[in-house]
């Protein structure tokens, strides 16, 4: 039987980080993922140039059960820490919107840069590899895998969230957390578009394609994003946002009109432009084709100075306050990510090793810690995959 200091399952972003760190300490590590390929979700993550981070990040981009859990090793690995590593490695990158950092080209530069520094720092990392069977033994744990019998003192768990099975996401995580006398919370799809049926889901195929500007919000929660009607329903940054706070029957409300009193202008348009059609006036601030839809469903098209005042409320109203209701959501098939998972209230938080079974560490998305869009995920598992990787 071969023995190391750690074995890390999952090669993925929390994986690469606590391999490349604890390796850096002089550890011995073992990296093993049953893809044929590391960092499949970096290659895929900010539309093919990474996220990789947001400048902005705090505990307060970040939901679960238990919400002081991140607040540590977000403390002790910040995004100028993983800025000072892509720096040293010369990727380009540019600051997009509200501090969210992308590479200037491929995200393969930050999955490249990762290899390089578990090259250098003595990583094996077996692909193609999975995970028999987790025994304990009198000090860490035995496992038995594709490339034979392995004894570590020390077993992380990287292998994320279920979201996008085709990029090799399973439950195993949850199984080990289990097998080990964990509690996993329930988990369900986040940063996921809604799906949409009946009147709605004829609206959205017809607007399929239109972005607006808008506040979304859904059970205390908003976002100030781009929604995006598509033929599915509902989706762009807005939507995944607050999808995280949907459950099954909620309603979301939009703010169509998020810079302005909505009555206020109304009036304002009633009084210098009398003659005007109501969908000539909305075409000032949504594109002709969603005016003269949102006319056509929802509204009298007819000149503004026939609208009596009650009839410019209900205006106001339905596009400063537009209530729908989901179908549902696209679910784990496109959700960036996993909400709920191992509970933390049974992980250290320093150090992110299980309270239940000594040498078991958790990282990355398996745990129940699930970061906004815009970078927050990746910060979260450079943070997480760090800390563990100064205990294990
Ligand atoms: C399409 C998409 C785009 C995204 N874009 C961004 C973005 O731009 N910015 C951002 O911050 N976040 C983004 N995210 C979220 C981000 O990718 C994840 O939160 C992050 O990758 C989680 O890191 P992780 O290491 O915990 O898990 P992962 O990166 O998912 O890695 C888990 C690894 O474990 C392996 N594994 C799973 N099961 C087993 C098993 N049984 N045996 C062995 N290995 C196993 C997997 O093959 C995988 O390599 C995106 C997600 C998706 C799906």
């Amino acid at each position: 039987m071969r023995s190391t200091d750690v074995v890390i399952i999952g090669a993925g972003a929390a994986g690469l980080m606590c391999a490349l760190t604890a390796a850096g300490r002089g550890r011995q590590v073992l990296l093993v993922d049953h893809a044929n390929k590391a960092g499949k979700k970096i290659l895929m993550s900010g539309g093919g140039r990474c996220n990789f981070t947001n400048m902005y990040a705090e505990p307060a981009n970040f939901s679960s059960a238990n919400p002081h859990f991140c607040k540590s090793a977000l403390a002790r690995y910040t995004p100028w820490d993983f800025i000072a590593l892509v720096s040293r490695h010369g990727v380009p990158y540019h600051e997009k919107k509200l501090g969210q950092l992308f590479c200037d080209d491929k995200s393969k530069a930050i999955l490249t840069m990762l290899l390089e520094e578990c090259r250098q720092a003595g990583v094996d990392l077996r692909l193609n590899t999975a995970v028999r069977q987790i025994e304990k033994a009198e000090t860490g744990y035995r496992l038995s895998t594709d490339v034979g019998s392995v004894a570590a003192s020390s077993l992380v768990v990287a292998t994320g969230g279920l979201s996008i099975p085709t990029l090799g996401a399973t439950g195993f995580g949850y199984e080990i957390a289990r097998q080990f006398g964990h509690n996993v919370l329930p988990t369900r799809a986040g940063l996921v578009p809604f799906t949409t049926s009946g009147q709605l889901k004829e609206l959205c195929a017809e607007l399929s394609g239109t972005s607006v500007d808008c506040v979304v919000s859904c059970n205390g929660e908003s976002f100030r994003e781009n929604l995006l009607f598509t033929h599915r329903g509902l989706s762009g940054p807005a939507i995944l946002q607050i999808s995280s706070f949907w459950s099954p029957g909620d309603v979301v409300e939009v703010d169509l009109l998020p810079d302005r009193d909505a009555l206020e202008w109304l009036h304002a348009r009633q009084a210098a432009r009398p003659d005007s059609d109501l969908k000539t006036v909305l075409g000032e601030v949504f594109t002709k084709k969603m005016a003269a839809l949102l006319t056509e469903r929802w509204f009298a098209s007819k000149p503004m100075k026939q609208h009596t005042p009650a009839e410019l409320r209900g205006v106001a109203d339905r596009l400063s306050a537009w209530q729908l209701t989901p179908a549902g959501t696209e679910g784990y098939r496109t959700a960036e990510v996993t909400l709920g998972g191992v509970d933390t209230r049974e992980v250290s938080s320093k150090t992110m090793e299980s309270l239940k079974s000594p040498g078991l560490y958790f990282i990355g998305e398996v745990l129940d810690v699930t970061g906004h869009l815009g970078g927050f995920n990746f910060q979260w598992a450079w943070a997480s995959g760090h800390a563990a990787a100064q205990f294990v």
